[in-house]
């Protein structure tokens, strides 16, 4: 399955692409990430093909009652993508101009730019070194009397505090929204991500757990913000009268496209988060030796279970700051997809020039992202590779440049 189509001037053998000219060996690329379809999703895509009904259809129904059972809610909302699902989370808080909403600085940039749609404030909190997650202890500092909510995301598929973030948030009247978009799977007290705070977001982008080209999904236990939700996505419309609009609502529709590979997908959610699960395990074994230079993902804990989204890997601070990026360059220089997950969302260009932030603002949430790199990290991705990745880093390692003395910390 990782047959790369032939570059001109080279050939194929079985041990991987020989340039015609040099007869080096160029071992085949490996990505970054990579969706694993099946037969059984091609055929539910042309069945929908061969159908009259290519847009709204039961195929979304089907959908959602499958998300809503997976994530024991008692609504499921399907959308376009998962930063649809979290506007109409936002809109569905009730949240207005100028009210604050606390969130986190690391994370994929979509988790904040939906608060700023809608002119709200984002209140970053600078996060847990351990879990890449908000920091709780600093969330109470950080409310004000403008504070309206939280916005708390599952980065890399690793629970956030769930348990703390929703007793906090009753106590003090606040809104807690979920980004659920990497944690489709995961766990805390055994009670799914995507059930907790008043509804959470999914995104099935072709890197996620499942995926539907484009697509996102909304689950709630609350009536009022599932119908609101079906109403926004859909130009705010009422039920009956079909063509009245009583809210300010979008086109944030699914396809019976895209919900069809989604239900295909689903039913092979199993398969899938054991495949993903796997490759982490592969990847653990064989970088386990090179702690604590390397910092490997936060393990789960007895309440606490992840769902593998990407297999990160962290530099020991004692690695001069660009050696994130010398390992990143080297290993793109063999073929390995790899990249910088996440740079810090209040160090974007946009971010800055609106608020005014700047480097120094959420040191551990900046310290990391400096240090972090995603590895290929997908279902289908053979164990040979993971030791072909996981020698490459060995080899590397010793030559990154070191600007503090070496010692080693307890994790
Ligand atoms: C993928 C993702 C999103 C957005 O999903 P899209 O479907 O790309 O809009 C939002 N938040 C996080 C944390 C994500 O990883």
């Amino acid at each position: 399955m990782l047959e790369a189509t032939n570059k001109p001037g080279t050939i194929s053998s079985p041990h991987g692409l020989y340039h015609q000219n040099t007869s080096t060996l160029v071992k085949p690329p490996i990505p970054l990430a990579r969706p694993y379809i099946t037969d059984e999703e091609r055929a539910a895509v042309a069945a929908v093909l061969d159908s009259d009904v290519l847009a709204r259809g039961p195929r979304i129904d089907q959908f959602e009652e499958r998300m809503a059972a997976y994530c024991q809610t008692k609504h499921a909302i399907a959308v376009s993508s998962g930063t649809a699902a979290l506007h109409l989370l936002v809109r569905s808080a009730r949240w207005q101009p100028g009210d604050e909403v606390i969130t986190t600085p690391f994370s994929f940039v979509a988790s904040t730019n939906v608060l700023l749609y809608e002119g709200v404030q984002p209140r970053f909190v600078d996060i847990d070194p351990k879990t890449y997650n908000v920091n709780t202890t600093h969330v109470p500092a950080a409310c004000s009397e403008r504070t309206r909510g939280i916005l708390a995301v599952d980065v890399f598929g690793y629970p956030a505090h769930w348990p703390w973030l929703t007793g906090f948030a009753e106590d003090n009247h606040l809104t807690l929204v979920a980004d659920a978009c990497e944690s489709l799977g995961a766990t805390v007290n055994e009670r799914p991500c995507g059930s907790w705070g008043i509804g959470a977001a999914f995104g099935f982008y072709p890197n996620k757990q499942i995926t539907t080209g484009e697509g996102g999904c909304i689950t709630t236990n609350s009536d009022d913000v599932a119908a609101f939700c079906r109403s926004l996505r859909n130009q705010g419309r009422t039920l009956s009268p079909a063509m009245e609009h009583t809210e300010l609502g979008y086109n944030y529709r699914m396809s019976e496209l895209s919900a069809a590979l989604g239900n295909a997908q689903l039913k092979r959610l199993p398969e899938l988060l054991e495949r993903r699960t796997q490759v982490a395990n592969w990847y653990n074994l064989a970088l386990r030796s090179l702690q604590p230079d390397l910092i490997l993902p936060c393990p789960d804990t007895p309440q606490t279970k992840r769902s593998w989204f990407a297999y990160v890997i962290q530099l020991h601070t004692s690695f001069a700051p660009d050696a994130r990026d010398h390992l990143q360059a080297a290993l793109q220089a063999e073929g390995i997809g790899c990249s910088p997950y996440f740079p810090c969302i209040h160090l974007q260009p946009y971010y800055r020039r609106r608020y005014g932030y700047k480097r120094g603002d959420f040191p551990v949430a900046e310290g990391i992202a400096q240090r972090t790199l995603a590895l290929p990290f997908f279902p289908g991705l053979p164990e040979r590779d993971v030791h072909r990745i996981a020698d490459a880093v060995t080899r590397m390692l010793p030559s990154l440049a070191r600007t503090n003395p070496k010692h080693s910390i307890s994790c």
